[in-house]
């Protein structure tokens, strides 16, 4: 990114205001849990009478990508003046950069083929859009493993529905909103829901859950783990050749359901001695939630298993195949009712 010189548009307090609010502009902004740095600068300049587009040169910015490239990397000038200007500490705004607390491996890129099949960089939950006061992005719908909203347990998308655009809100001319289309006008808040089985919206949980565990960096399973991730798609069909961030939302999901087919679950209406037999056998093999390391390297090798690799690690290869790996994950977490501490990876870091 580099300075630009032409005049940027001006946030100006009137006079009477001036003596009260020191020189921090009007519109002040609090940010919302797990949201996206973005997406709290479109909301403030937006609260203070300036199009995103025209803030980049508030900020001293390039046009372009300026807000998708300032998650990946907050220069400390920029800091110090958002700082002065909002109020918003230093730290606060560091938690919402994509700079730790997420692999970045696992991000969406911000280039654009423009192929139907390929990634956007920013993916979104329209009933999350709609239960918002202030409509915002969270950081993790950046991340490529995601498919499904935590809260509402519907697939994300990465477009427009009604133009099939990505999100550009960094490009929006006009005053409106972040929550509509740039390209059409479209209210986000209105998209239908794409279907997602369960067993997919079970498998991207526990993919959160364990890539968000502090042991991901110092387990020798990790890396193991995070290349398996991004190899998903070589599980077979039409992106077999691909890497998981390369991809959109809807072939990611495709790619999720083929590594996690119904027909390798557990049958319903099993007779009650077979679902026993099952449940002991799983509970020797599946670790208590508190075992971080146990967890990432068990769903290493699972993923590995899906695709004949080796073990993560020597002296544990405990055979979990997925759907059983999942079936306990499940078990420990359901979609409802059990206390946070009871899942596995409640241990966020901030
Ligand atoms: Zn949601
Ligand atoms: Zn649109």
């Amino acid at each position: 990114m580099t300075a630009v010189n032409i005049v940027a548009p001006e946030i100006s307090i009137r006079e009477r205001y001036r003596d009260v609010v020191s020189d921090r502009w009007p519109g002040a902004i609090a940010p919302q849990p797990d949201e996206l740095l973005s997406s709290w600068l479109h909301r403030l300049a937006y609260a203070n009478g300036v199009a995103p587009r025209a803030f980049a040169r508030v900020l001293g910015l390039n046009p372009g990508m300026w807000s998708a490239a300032l998650d990946l990397r907050l220069p400390a000038d920029i800091a110090k003046l958002l700082y002065a200007k909002t109020g918003v500490a230093p730290d606060q705004l560091a938690a919402m950069t994509l700079s730790h607390g997420l692999p970045k491996e696992l991000l969406l890129p911000l280039r654009d083929s423009g192929h139907r099949d390929s990634s956007a960089w920013l993916q979104f939950c329209c009933r999350c859009l709609a239960d918002d006061a202030q409509p915002y992005f969270r950081r993790r719908w950046r991340l490529a493993t995601r498919v499904s909203c935590t809260k509402h347990g519907c697939r994300l998308r990465d477009r427009c529905p009604s133009c099939l655009g990505r999100i550009a809100v960094f490009g929006q001319a006009a005053l409106v909103p972040q929550h509509y289309c740039v390209a059409c006008g479209y209210d986000l808040r209105r998209a239908s829901i794409p279907y997602l089985s369960p067993a997919t919206r079970t498998l991207d949980r526990c993919i959160d859950d364990i890539c968000s565990l502090e042991a991901m960096t110092q387990s020798p399973s990790g890396p193991v783990l995070i290349r398996r991730l991004l190899s998903m798609p070589s599980v077979g069909g039409y992106y077999s050749t691909m890497i998981l961030t390369s991809l959109s939302t809807a072939a990611r999901t495709y790619c999720a359901q083929r590594l996690n087919l119904p027909s390798e679950w557990p049958v319903e209406g099993a007779k009650d001695d077979e679902e026993e037999r099952e449940a002991r056998r799983l509970r020797r093999l599946i670790p208590p939630t508190s075992d971080h390391r146990a967890w990432i390297e068990l769903l290493a090798n699972a993923l590995g298993r899906s695709r004949g690799r080796p073990a993560a690690s020597k002296g544990n290869e405990k055979g979990v195949k997925l759907p059983d790996l999942l079936g306990a994950y499940a078990k420990m977490s359901p979609a409802s009712g059990r206390p946070a501490q009871e899942r596995i990876g409640t241990e966020r870091r901030p």
